[in-house]
């Protein structure tokens, strides 16, 4: 059966997927399909496995520096978000429910956020997937990866 991570993970190797932000050694990241909340990374394994526990324990500290290298660079891309320069909160989600290809989303809850204390999924689907045009999709993917490879 065929995994759509795998097949995004090819298609960020081939350079061909326009949501593509970054290679880190361990992961793809790519700008979210959702932008209602502006700044949606998720990072994508590059290797197919079900389960975190499957990595060797280097690996795991490895692949969790480079979902907080993300986060890092989502809060230096919006740094009037909040009062103390960046999102208020960012989310760290790792479920598996529907794709069972291990793959991080990390969500920036910006000031003003409607339902800060709760977790986006009870949030309305279109709400979720926002307004965000291409344009200003390729923008943000390209101030996003500056923000990554700076941190390097
Ligand atoms: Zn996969």
């Amino acid at each position: 059966m065929s995994c759509p991570l795998c097949e995004q993970v090819r298609r960020c190797r081939g350079e061909g997927d326009p949501s593509f932000i970054a290679a880190l050694p361990h992961s793809f990241v790519v700008l979210g399909s959702n932008q209602g909340l502006r700044g949606w990374c998720v990072l994508i394994l590059r290797e197919h496995r079900e389960h975190l526990a499957e990595l060797p324990s280097e690996v795991q500290r490895e692949v969790f520096g480079e979902v907080a290298r993300v986060a890092a660079a989502i809060r230096a891309v919006f740094p009037s978000s909040g009062v103390d320069g960046g999102p208020p909160r960012i989310n760290y989600e790792c479920l598996g429910n529907q794709v069972n290809h291990v793959h991080w989303h990390v969500i920036p809850r910006h000031a003003g956020d409607p339902d800060l204390r709760n977790a986006v999924w009870g949030i309305a689907a279109e709400t979720l997937r926002g307004t965000m045009g291409e344009i200003e999709r390729r923008a943000l993917v390209e101030e996003l990866r500056g923000a990554i490879v700076g941190s390097d």
